[in-house]
C-alpha cells in the first residue's frame, strides 16, 4: 500500500515556522527542529554515520569530498548581481530558472525524507545579524551548523525569522546534463531568494563558506563594511589584532592564545565606528600534527560536542590518531567557540592595533616577521601570497605558489579592489601596525630547509603585540623591501633575516627573485586604476 507522508516534526521552533511556506520543502517524513547536540549525536551513530571517540567527541567522515570544491560554487545571475558581482573563474553564473529547477528536483529527492532544521544567525554585532535557517539531510551536518554559526536563544528561536536558507542534500546527485551544473555537486548561492542550495557533498566547509560569501557581499555592497578572512584577539589592554592568510598560514593556531581572548578563527567584519565582529560562534581548526604539547588549546576543545573529520584511530581503539592522514591532509574539528577557554564575549572587538598578514612561504625566502609600510600593506593585501607544499604527489618537491586577493579570493563575490579600498582607509585612519609573517620555511626551501617552529612564530608575534619591536633595529630586505627587524625577545637573531639561514647564498638570491617575479606577473591584473604608491612597493628584481 502506498504510504502517505505526514509530515512530523519535533523540537523547538517559532509557531509561524513553516518549510512548506517558506521554501516549499512538503512531504517529509520527520522534521527535526533545534535538537541538542546529544540527540543529533544520538541519531549520527544509529544511522551509521558517526562513531564517539574517547575524547567525547563524535567522529564522522565527509566521503568523496573532503574539501571544498570552488569549481562547483555558483551565483544566481539576476538583476541583483548582474552588475555588482565580479564574474569570472571564482564567481561562476548560474541562470535564474535553472536554480528554480534544480531546487525543485532537489525538493522531489527530500520528499519522504528526515531532515534536521537548525535555526542560528551570524555576525555577532546586533547591527549586522543576519538568522539562518539551516536545513539538512544528515544529523551531523547539523550539528555543524550548531557549532559553527552563532546560537539563537530558547526565546529568540520561538520568534525566530530566518533572513537567509540553507537547504543541504548531500546525498542528492545533481544531472549535468540535466540541471546545468558542472558535475553531480554543487554550491550554489541566490542573493534574490536568500538561499544557498547545497548537493552532492558532504564537506562541511561548503556550509561554513557558503554563508561567508553571502556576507562578502552584502557587507561591503550594502553597508559599508569591510569583511575579512582573518582571525582576530584582544589582549588584556583591550588591543585587537587581526590574522589574515590563506589555508594553513595559521589564522586559527595563532589566535588561540592563552593570553588573549579570542574573538573568532576566520570570518569577521570591521565597520566604521570601530567595530571588529567575528561572524560565526565556533572554530573549524585542523587537526594533523594536532598535539597537546604545541596546541593546548585547540587540542582541549576536542570534546563533547566536537565533530571531528576525517580523521583516523590508534589501531584497536576509538583514541584519535591525529598523525594519521590516509583519509586527507585537511582533518579537521569543529567546536562552539565556548570550547575554548579565554574568548570574548560578545565576539567583538575595538579598531586593531595590530594586523599580521600570514604566509607559509614554502621557498622559505621571506623573512619570519617584517613591518609593513601602508603601500606595503596594500601591495601584500592585494597580492595575497602563499605557497603549498607539493606535498602527496609523487616526483613534486618544487612548492607551488599560491596568489589569492585579499587572502581570500575564492569567497569573494566583489572586485578584490573594493574590499582593498575600505581595509586601505581603515589603515590610513586607524594608525594600525601591519605586519608580514611567514610561517613556512626557513634555512632553505620545502626539502631543504624547515618549517618556521611554532613556538618562535607565537614569540614573534608576541613580541609585536606588546610594542618589543617598535625600538629594536631593522634591516631592509634588498629584493622585497621589507623592514626586518634584527633583534626579537624569546628568539635567536640569526633566524630573523632569512638570507642568513640559507647556506648557499647564491641559491637563496635566485629563489628571492623568482618569488619576486611572480609577484610582479600576479600583480599585473591589478595594476590598473592601483595608485603609484602601492605600484611602488613592488618587488624589485635583482639584476
Ligand atoms: P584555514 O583557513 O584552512 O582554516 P588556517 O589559516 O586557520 O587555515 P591553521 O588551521 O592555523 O590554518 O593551520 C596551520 C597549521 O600549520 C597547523 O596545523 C599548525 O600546527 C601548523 N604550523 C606549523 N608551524 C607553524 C607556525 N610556525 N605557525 C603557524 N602554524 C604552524
Ligand atoms: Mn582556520
Amino acid at each position: 500500500m502506498q504510504k502517505y507522508n505526514i509530515m512530523e516534526e519535533y523540537g523547538k521552533r517559532a509557531s509561524n515556522a513553516n518549510l512548506t511556506k517558506d521554501l516549499g520543502l512538503s512531504n517529509l517524513e520527520n522534521v527535526y527542529w533545534n535538537m541538542s547536540p546529544a540527540e543529533l549525536i544520538e541519531d549520527t551513530i544509529l544511522l551509521g554515520e558517526g562513531v564517539l571517540t574517547d575524547t567525547g567527541a563524535i567522529a564522522i567522515n565527509t566521503g568523496k569530498f573532503t574539501g571544498r570544491s570552488p569549481e562547483d560554487r555558483f551565483i544566481v545571475c539576476d538583476e541583483k548581481t548582474e552588475d555588482a558581482v565580479w564574474w569570472g573563474k571564482i564567481n561562476k553564473k548560474f541562470e535564474p530558472a535553472k536554480f528554480d529547477a534544480l531546487f525543485n528536483r532537489m525538493k522531489a529527492y527530500l520528499v519522504g525524507k528526515d531532515v534536521y532544521v537548525r535555526d542560528s544567525y551570524a555576525c555577532a554585532d546586533d547591527n549586522y545579524r543576519m538568522n539562518i535557517r539551516v536545513v539538512t539531510e544528515l544529523p551531523w551536518a547539523n550539528m555543524f551548523a550548531y557549532n559553527m554559526f552563532l546560537r539563537p536563544t530558547d526565546e529568540e528561536i520561538e520568534n525566530f525569522s530566518p533572513d537567509w536558507h540553507i537547504v543541504c542534500a548531500p546525498n542528492f546527485l545533481a544531472d549535468p546534463e540535466i540541471d546545468g551544473t558542472r558535475q553531480s555537486n554543487f554550491a550554489i548561492l541566490n542573493f534574490t531568494q536568500k538561499i544557498i542550495i547545497i548537493g552532492g557533498t558532504k564537506y562541511t566547509g561548503e556550509i561554513k563558506k557558503g554563508i561567508f560569501s553571502v556576507l562578502n557581499f552584502i557587507l561591503p555592497h550594502e553597508k559599508n563594511v569591510l569583511s575579512m578572512h582573518c582571525s582576530a584577539n584582544v589582549g588584556k589592554d583591550g588591543d585587537t589584532a587581526l590574522f589574515f592568510g590563506l589555508s594553513g598560514t595559521g589564522k586559527t593556531t595563532l589566535s588561540s592564545d592563552p593570553n588573549r581572548r579570542l574573538i573568532g578563527d576566520d570570518e569577521h567584519g570591521w565597520d566604521d565606528n570601530g567595530s571588529v565582529f567575528n561572524f560565526e560562534g565556533g572554530c573549524y581548526a585542523k587537526t594533523i600534527n594536532l598535539s597537546a604539547e604545541k596546541e593546548p588549546q585547540i587540542y582541549n576543545a576536542i570534546k563533547f560536542g566536537a565533530v571531528l573529520e576525517n580523521i583516523g584511530f590508534k589501531e584497536g581503539t576509538s583514541t584519535p590518531d591525529y598523525d594519521d592522514v590516509s583519509i586527507t591532509q585537511n582533518t579537521r574539528v569543529s567546536y562552539p567557540i565556548y570550547h575554548i577557554d579565554n574568548i570574548m564575549e560578545p565576539s567583538i572587538g575595538k579598531n586593531p592595533k595590530n594586523i599580521f598578514f600570514l604566509t607559509c612561504d614554502a621557498f622559505g625566502v621571506l623573512p619570519p616577521i617584517s613591518r609593513l609600510t601602508k603601500a606595503q600593506a596594500m601591495y601584500h593585501f592585494i597580492s595575497g601570497y602563499t605557497a603549498k607544499v607539493a606535498g602527496t604527489e609523487d616526483g613534486v618537491t618544487e612548492p607551488q605558489t599560491v596568489f589569492s586577493a585579499c587572502f581570500g579570493a575564492p569567497f569573494l563575490p566583489l572586485h578584490p579592489a573594493k574590499y582593498a579600498e575600505l581595509l586601505g582607509k581603515k589603515i590610513e585612519n586607524e594608525n594600525v601596525n601591519v605586519w608580514l609573517v611567514n610561517t613556512g620555511w626557513s634555512g632553505g626551501g620545502y626539502g631543504e630547509g624547515e618549517r618556521m617552529s611554532l613556538s618562535y612564530t607565537r614569540a614573534m608575534i608576541t613580541a609585536a603585540m606588546e610594542g618589543k619591536l617598535d625600538n629594536v633595529d631593522f634591516v631592509q630586505d634588498e629584493i622585497f623591501g621589507l623592514n626586518i627587524p634584527t633583534s626579537c625577545p624569546e628568539v635567536p637573531s640569526e633566524i630573523l633575516t632569512p638570507r642568513n639561514t640559507w647556506k648557499d647564498k647564491e641559491a637563496y638570491d635566485k629563489k628571492a627573485n623568482d618569488l619576486a617575479q611572480r609577484f610582479i606577473k600576479n600583480f599585473e591584473t591589478f595594476e590598473a586604476g592601483a595608485p603609484q604608491e602601492i605600484l611602488d612597493a613592488a618587488p624589485k628584481l635583482l639584476v
